[in-house]
């Protein structure tokens, strides 16, 4: 579509929004009661092989309490941006089966597989044959009331968040006036953890994860922000400068340094849990604890690219990324810019523009030819139907992408069945989250505050306040019709030179006047409803190159093409499936 010579924006977050929903109501199996799938691998046959052992409580056990969780989340922030007002029966099951793990403490109680690793320590094994508490599944189950009450005002969904909360708050630990949780994300059982020593590697990544940071503070702010109980903040809060205070033992090299936000191992574990400090910093204003998320968050993106692809580990054996990072930082991001530094509007547009946009799976004539190639020896029947098949998890996310490639695990063997072994790993925590980073984007484009209506991206959206047109990234322009009267405020992209850009109003030049926070803002005063404001800057095209750390001993360079906040292309290029094809 064009407007004049100039073409508009070819990504839309709507249409990536109805791909996502096809995936969310092709993951579910209705035969197993709506369990989740998390261990994907769409080169292989089947596409589906579960990583753990199936048990009595699941077929694909990873997935209960974590996957489905996730997913239970998105469901109504797709249908919010695709316009579907109505729950399907899949999205109900999968929201009937997260709210029966949950028993009559409130908590949330399940097989702890997700929690577990890889199940040799003998210690796990025997936990493994008993029902959990999980205070990772019940924050997200906090959230996903929270929010049920936010968008029903049914004030039955607030009590029963209500009743979830506490009992949260109960498994607490306290220092003094600072709380926390001895085992990050381990799961709790009569008065016990579920938690490995790191030194036995056997335990997997169960280890590793127990002593990590858990998944607190976000689900006691959001709730707080949704149904306004006091003590949910006050809780955040008091998690909040436990964290910055040092106060969980046993941390070692996985705490966050509070001084330079360093520090190692498993990167999503610790993005989630910044992601709340952040936003509790935007609620409460307070500087620390915007400080202690942007340090950290800073480290994080140091370890990866500025294009929005970040590391699974630091370090880690090779360059692989995790999608449910991706989503955590585009979150961090956004609750930086919205608590007075707007310039990380640009990485939340980088992130969406790049890495979300070109991981989001779909049976492109590349995967297809692929496909087809490696399976060449198989009977076509059999390939038509595993590709048949394939479509329902179109919209999902290719969860470990390369710097430009899908295919992360590339080997003599690519095409068996495998989370790993098939070449292209889509485990099903990273879709929903990278659906999260789509949600985050579509909420920031418009924004009403007290001063007026602020437009803080480039993207296309259809708002109450305002239609807001985007063009190519080559155009540097952005059309803002107003639906309302009063004060609009438009910002271009930080790296524009402030005295290169323009305005329109009503197709007439206008004065530029800066203002809003950090005076990122183009203010335009006295807008009549149904007026026509256009925006515009120069867009630089240029190309970055540098050494990408998080795997130690490698020094080779990645050179990274872009226009404006646009990869157009990525050397070395991706050798099977390609990411950025745009041009060089
Ligand atoms: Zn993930």
């Amino acid at each position: 579509m064009t407007r004049g010579s100039v073409r508009y924006d070819d990504l839309s977050l709507v249409t990536m929004a109805k791909s996502a929903l096809n995936y969310l109501r092709g993951n579910p199996e209705p035969a197993r009661n709506y369990e989740c799938k998390f261990s994907l691998g769409p080169l292989g046959i089947p596409a589906h092989v579960p990583l753990l052992p199936p048990n009595t409580d699941g077929f694909d056990p990873i997935a209960l309490g974590d996957t489905d969780c996730r997913m239970d989340w998105q469901y109504p922030h797709m249908r919010a941006m695709a316009g579907e007002r109505v729950p399907d029966n899949v999205e109900l099951g999968v929201r009937r089966r997260v709210h029966s793990y949950q028993h009559a403490d409130g908590l949330l109680w399940m097989t702890p597989a997700a929690w577990g690793g890889t199940l040799q320590a003998p210690s796990v094994l025997e936990g493994l044959k008993h029902k959990w508490a999980s205070s990772w599944a019940s924050g997200k189950w906090l959230i996903s009331l929270t929010e049920e009450y936010d968008r029903t005002g049914d004030k039955r969904f607030a009590e029963e968040a209500r009743a979830v909360f506490l009992a949260l708050a109960k498994l607490l630990y306290w220092d003094g006036k600072r709380a926390y949780l001895p085992y990050g994300t381990a799961p709790w059982r009569n008065g016990e953890w579920l938690h490995m020593r790191d030194s036995d590697k056997s335990s997997g990544w169960g280890g590793e994860h127990s002593h990590n940071y858990p998944f607190i503070v976000e689900p006691m702010v959001r709730y707080w922000e949704c149904c306004g109980d006091d003590e949910a903040l006050q809780l955040a809060r008091a998690i909040a400068d436990g964290h910055l205070d040092c106060v969980q033992p046993e941390m070692d090299e996985l705490r966050i340094d509070p001084q330079t936000g360093r520090f190692a191992r498993h990167v999503h574990l610790h993005t989630h849990e910044i992601w709340g400090v952040a936003h509790l910093g935007v609620v409460t204003g307070e500087a620390r604890y915007m400080d202690w998320a942007g340090r950290a968050y800073r480290f994080v993106v140091s370890q990866g690219t500025d294009y929005g692809w970040y590391p699974e580990y630091i370090p880690q054996p090779e360059y692989r990324s995790e999608i449910c990072v991706v989503g955590d930082m585009t979150s961090i991001a956004a609750c930086l810019a919205r608590g007075g530094q707007p310039e990380h509007w640009d990485q939340v547009e980088r992130n969406v523009r790049n890495i979300l946009r070109h991981s989001q799976f779909s049976l492109t004539p590349a995967f297809v030819a692929l496909f087809r190639k490696i399976h060449h020896g198989r009977p076509q029947a059999e390939v038509e139907q595993a590709l048949a098949e394939l479509r329902k998890l179109e919209g999902g996310f290719v969860a470990q992408p390369a710097f430009d490639e899908w295919v992360g695990f590339p080997g003599p063997n690519m095409g068996a069945p495998g989370l790993y072994a098939n070449g292209i790993q889509m485990m099903g925590c990273c879709p929903p989250e990278g659906m999260r980073g789509l949600w985050e984007a579509w909420q920031g484009i418009v924004q009403e505050r007290t001063e007026g209506v602020f437009v803080n991206l480039a993207f296309s959206r259809e708002h109450a306040a305002a239609n807001v047109t985007a063009y190519e990234p080559a155009a540097g322009r952005l059309d803002v019709q107003a639906r309302r009267a009063g004060s609009y405020f438009l910002r271009p992209p930080t790296w524009a030179e402030p005295a290169t850009v323009t305005l329109c109003r009503d197709d007439a030049d206008s004065r530029i006047e800066w203002g809003g926070p950090a005076n990122a803002y183009v203010v335009c005063r006295a807008v009549r409803s149904g007026e026509q404001l256009r925006l515009g800057w120069p867009v630089p095209r240029f190309t970055q190159v540098f050494v990408p750390q998080s795997v130690p001993g490698r020094s080779e360079k990645l050179t990274v093409h872009w226009l404006g906040n646009k990869v157009l292309g990525v050397e070395p290029r991706g050798q099977y499936l390609p990411m950025f094809e745009d041009g060089r």
